[in-house]
């Protein structure tokens, strides 16, 4: 029975992604860190596309709640496993299209662990970043002979809604502004734009935005976990027979924290940046969601953060969020609201499902599964 339904239930959760196009959701769970065991995980079953959360009720008794989603890693998961999932992706920006990659999560979750990797780096550690641009020059010396490829990085941060170039040198912390008709695919023009053309440039570049990031966080306060940042490269092809050119241009972001703060507990500084965080991360989830359900109005304007990525949300764009979440048994509040936010920007009911021994919500399964076959049925 049970299983039965979650067979049923990726199929569906498959054939509406086909149908909805170019935005995928991969769930990443983070292992137990080394010194900090729990006695339990929230962590049950995964198999391909699925993922169940055990709940504990303060009454004790035991649920579960089944998740749906494009891909699920487990707490085992490489990076390079990652990585592989993501290549076709990547490589697509080489033929001109645009693409996103975001990780979500809430501080701790592992999103840039996923997106740079640990602060120490290894060619096994390193993450989708250091390895998107590595696939990216060797694909494009291997099509030497055919397009000439210029690859170009831009770095920035948004805090509070204001746009940052951390690519500065002098760490002066250069405020930029987003421009609405971009040049050349470029939408913040005064923000340096860096030619690379190995993985050393690359390493150097975001050696600089890191420590640019790091200087404005006060002694308190870790930034990096309140503020978005931006990795952008940019590749313009020239086909050489006919000199065709290409653009594409793939934004990697490392999302702000989503871990909701207690309004009650926080003031000043710490709620303004909260009340920031808060609204560009329902913008995003907001413009996503209607992508995936082709509305035809998509809320760009309500934060920088879908400014910037306007061109690149949306139309031929093709966009990835890895969702993270923890094993930990007191995170759970916060899994279960990144996952709720996950399948809200897939725009599919489906994973919402509340699966208990409880046959009654088998039940509950199978008529969302009923009226989903239903609105596969009007799409067709
Ligand atoms: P976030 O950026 O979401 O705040 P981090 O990426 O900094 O989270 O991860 C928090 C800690 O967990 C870091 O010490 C990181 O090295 C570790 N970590 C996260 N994901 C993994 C993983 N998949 N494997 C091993 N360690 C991880
Ligand atoms: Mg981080």
């Amino acid at each position: 029975g049970y299983q039965k339904v979650l067979e049923e239930n990726r199929r569906l959760y498959n054939q509406v992604q086909d149908l909805k196009g170019n935005i995928r959701v991969y769930c990443r769970v983070r292992p137990f860190l080394p010194g900090k065991p729990s006695s339990f995980s929230t962590i049950g079953n995964i198999e391909d596309g699925t993922i169940t959360i055990l709940t504990h009720s303060k009454n004790g008794k035991e649920g579960r709640k089944v998740f749906t989603f494009n891909k699920v890693f487990g707490p085992a998961a490489t990076q390079g496993e990652v990585f592989s999932d993501t290549q076709p992706l990547i490589r697509s920006v080489l033929d001109g299209y645009n693409v996103c990659i975001f990780a979500y999560g809430q501080t701790g979750s592992g999103k840039t662990h996923t997106m740079s990797g640990p602060r120490e780096l290894t060619d096994e550690s390193m993450g989708v970043n250091y390895r998107a641009l590595n696939d990216l020059f060797l694909l494009s010396k291997q099509r030497k002979d055919s397009t000439s490829y210029d690859i170009y990085v831009q770095m920035i941060e948004i805090y509070n809604e204001q746009v940052r170039d951390l690519l500065v040198i002098d760490g002066s912390n250069k405020r930029v502004e987003i421009r609405n008709s971009s040049q050349n695919g470029v939408n913040v023009p005064e923000a340096n734009l860096v030619p690379v053309s190995s993985t050393s440039d690359v390493i150097h570049l975001m050696n600089i935005g890191q420590r640019n990031r790091a200087v404005s966080a006060t002694a308190l306060n870790d930034r990096s976990s309140r503020s978005h940042s931006c990795l952008t490269v940019h590749v313009h092809g020239k086909e050489l027979a006919s000199g065709t050119i290409t653009r594409g241009c793939m934004h990697l972001v490392d999302l702000a924290g989503s871990e909701r703060v207690d309004k009650s507990e926080v003031v000043g500084e710490r709620l303004k940046e909260a009340q920031h965080i808060n609204k560009s991360l329902s913008a995003l989830g907001d413009v996503i969601s209607s992508l995936a359900q082709k509305n035809s109005h998509v809320p760009y304007r309500n934060s920088k953060l879908t400014q910037l990525l306007q061109d690149s949300l949306g139309g031929q764009a093709k966009t990835l969020m890895f969702v993270h979440i923890s094993p930990d048994p007191e995170s759970l509040g916060e899994t279960i609201s990144t996952l709720k936010f996950a399948e809200r920007v897939s725009a599919v009911e489906l994973g919402a499902a509340r699966v208990n021994k409880d046959s009654s919500e088998v039940k509950d399964l199978k008529e969302q599964v009923a009226s989903l076959k239903a609105a596969l049925a009007r799409k067709e």
